[in-house]
């Protein structure tokens, strides 16, 4: 174990990116953006392609992606190693993986993690990584070459913040995301008592209300929130004041609609809103995807293909929205489109990839196609237009 911690590096020297951007310049298309300079549409015989104003790659996804890029180039000859996915996006891990790159897993008890030597390097996703495992690894003196979304870190201040000041952290978000957990790690605070409990949906949001409220059963309420509150937590001590956090790529309306849920209930509870805390850490990348799909839908396309990582939390949002106005496909990549009459998307509900039938006019050329398309913010541009293209080659218009 190393005394105190390697000085972080900074990769993307001149020299560096000068090389990296050629490689990273894959994952652009000149297809994408003509359409985009063209007001976002492009108009083939019987079909109409809408594409969001905002989608596709945001700062912190690029800049991760780059700084794993360059990482490959500064230390060509090391063992590199990138703790779980860089981002969300399987097209986007299988090059990195391709160029060498070693996957750590989340878990610190993994065997990989016992042999790093400090000849080792080791890349942290955009996501960020827990207090506990960023510490093990400086105290084995890899070095470390940090992706962590600035987004991400702010919300780690406000949740450190709370527990500074003794406000137990409700952290709206998956539980076992990658981001969640840092989060929850870092709200435990600088002396580590600090407190949290992550709630999915607005359901957990109405049992940590009616608990709040003092209609709620502790020993039912435990065992609910078991794996996602902080060791030792106490409903009757540490709902007393809640911060609210949220992971940076939840939907903003659930997120506004928890947050009155549990404020009501303080409210009720206390005759005030003052041991209530709010703060939307949603990042502006998210929103203004979520805002551009919303935007899109108001032209009403008779259907939706949402692009991206299964696993992708921005992205899965966008194709609840999506799916709530209109048929919509979840699709990771133009292999999914296999005719007009059926894709393999992901269903939200099971969880699965499967097949489901496209509507009747996807294969009628006697009538317009309005077709919408929107990706998240981990889904690179060349993908799209692969599924731009295979969706005009199915309809019968394959683009030059
Ligand atoms: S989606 Fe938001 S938090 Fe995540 S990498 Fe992009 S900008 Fe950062």
């Amino acid at each position: 174990m190393s005394d105190k911690p390697r000085k972080p590096i900074n990769v993307r020297r001149a020299e560096v990116m000068q090389q990296v951007q050629s490689e990273v310049g894959e994952y652009q298309s000149a297809l994408v953006d003509s359409i985009r300079s063209n007001g976002n549409v492009i108009d083939l015989p019987h079909m109409q392609i809408r594409l969001a104003a905002e989608f596709g790659f945001c700062d912190g996804v690029r800049r991760a992606i780059e700084i794993a890029h360059a990482t490959c180039r500064v230390f060509a000859g090391k063992r590199i190693w990138l703790i779980g996915e860089i981002i969300h996006n399987p097209d986007v891990n299988h090059r990195l993986d391709a160029m060498g790159l070693r996957r750590l897993p989340w878990r610190l008890d993994a065997p990989e993690y016992a042999a790093l030597t400090p000849e080792d390097v080791v890349i942290i996703p955009a996501f960020g990584v827990s207090v506990a495992m960023r510490r093990f690894l400086d105290e084995k003196g890899v070095q470390l070459v940090d992706t962590t979304c600035g987004n991400v870190v702010k919300v780690w201040h406000r949740v450190r913040n709370y527990a500074s000041r003794g406000i137990t952290s409700i952290i709206h978000g998956k539980f076992n995301h990658e981001e969640s957990l840092a989060t929850a790690s870092h709200s435990r605070g600088d002396d580590g008592k600090g407190n949290f409990l992550v709630i999915f949906s607005k359901q957990d949001a109405r049992v940590v209300a009616d608990y709040i409220r003092g209609c709620g059963d502790k020993g039912a309420f435990l065992e609910r929130f078991r794996v996602c509150s902080s060791a030792g937590f106490d409903p009757d001590v540490h709902l007393l004041e809640i911060g609210m956090a949220n992971q940076t790529t939840m939907l903003k309306n659930e997120t506004a609609e928890i947050q009155g849920i549990l404020r009501d209930a303080v409210v009720a509870r206390d005759g005030s809103p003052d041991r209530f805390h709010a703060f939307d850490t949603i990042c502006g990348a998210t929103q203004d995807r979520q805002n551009a799909l919303y935007e899109l839908l108001e032209n009403e396309p008779d259907v939706m293909f949402i692009v991206g990582g299964y696993n992708s939390s921005n992205t899965t949002h966008l194709a609840q929205i999506a799916s709530e106005k209109v048929p919509t496909y979840f699709v990771r990549d133009a292999s999914c489109l296999l005719d007009t009459r059926q894709v393999r998307a992901f269903r939200l509900r099971t969880r699965e990839e499967m097949l489901m039938p496209l509507p009747a006019i996807a294969s009628d050329t006697s009538q317009l196609w309005r077709v919408g398309i929107t990706a998240g913010a981990s889904c690179p541009a060349n993908v799209i237009e692969q599924v731009i293209r295979r969706l005009a080659e199915l309809r019968g218009c394959p683009l030059p």
